[in-house]
């Protein structure tokens, strides 16, 4: 049974800390990271760009390969499939195949369209018992091919979205997918606080938690961020292992050819880093 990500993000917020979505791209990513997320007793959420999704041959599939995993694997804490920066079109395939949660990203529409198909999705996952989340302010970097410029957002248009209803709301602070360059400026705070001052109660979320320094992540967190994503971060841990188990020559001793060898440094170097995380967002025994 997936989970919706409102309960665990209400709870996170009032309890001060955060849960992290932790992107997955194959049956070793999502393994990996639900173990992990069990060991430590944390709600997790999984998430999913659409880009991934056809990677792994669908929603319908990846859907199917999770709830068989929680079942398989003996899962008990609580975990979200969720569609990262969707579209309109994205959205609604995410539903249908059963995902418990969707980000709807119409952070490049004008803002009167962004509320228009933001208000109309609040009511189809209000109805499922879905979580919504929306954004505000393009994220910077790249999200699937797109570029942004690392916007931030107008505390009185977040205020506008987060009165729909949405679970959570996505906000442009001056973070940036991928890695950060050498002169970045840092989490915009003033522009965070003025935002959480306005939205109360709702969930915050922080796209582009590879590489913020854990100071900035948990003033974020003290400043109402309750979902923090990460997903370059895995992706590295992961090549650098196998990079490593490859340049040592190990895929040529013995079976160390074997796909299941092969990949498990890379696996162990994901779960790692989802401990990491865990621990710094405070969500470990939270579950
Ligand atoms: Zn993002």
């Amino acid at each position: 049974m997936l989970a919706s990500a409102k309960e665990m993000l209400q709870k996170a917020k009032a309890g001060h800390y955060a849960v992290g979505q932790f992107n997955i791209n194959n049956l070793e990513w999502t393994k990996a990271i639900l173990l992990t997320a069990e060991e430590m007793k944390s709600p997790v959420i999984l998430g999913v760009s659409e880009g991934a999704g056809k990677y792994m041959c669908g929603f319908n599939t990846v859907v199917a390969m999770v709830k068989g995993m929680i079942e398989t694997l003996g899962i008990t804490v609580p975990v979200a499939v969720h569609l990262d920066h969707g579209t309109y079109e994205g959205a609604y395939k995410c539903i249908e195949a059963g995902f418990s949660s969707v980000m709807f990203d119409g952070s490049h529409y004008p803002i009167e369209e962004n509320v228009a198909k933001t208000k109309e999705l609040v009511e189809v996952c209000n109805k499922l018992g879905l979580s919504l989340e929306a954004e505000v302010g393009a994220i910077g970097g790249e999200e699937d091919g797109v570029v942004g410029g690392g916007e931030v957002a107008d505390p009185d248009e977040c205020k506008m979205i987060a009165d729909l209803g949405v679970t959570m709301l996505a906000a442009g602070i001056g973070n940036i997918h991928g890695k950060y360059p050498e002169n970045w400026a840092g989490l915009r705070f003033d522009t965070l606080e003025a935002i959480n001052n306005k939205v109360g109660d709702m969930p915050l979320v922080l796209h582009g938690g590879t590489g913020i320094p854990a100071e900035m992540i948990k003033k974020a967190i003290d400043l109402g961020v309750s979902k923090i994503n990460v997903n370059t971060e895995c992706q590295l841990a992961f090549a650098e292992a196998t990079r490593k188990y490859i340049e040592e020559g190990k895929d040529l001793q013995g079976k160390g050819f074997d796909p299941r060898k092969l990949l498990a440094p890379g696996v162990e170097a994901i779960k790692e880093t989802v401990r990491e995380k865990i621990t710094l967002f405070g969500s470990a025994n939270k579950a």
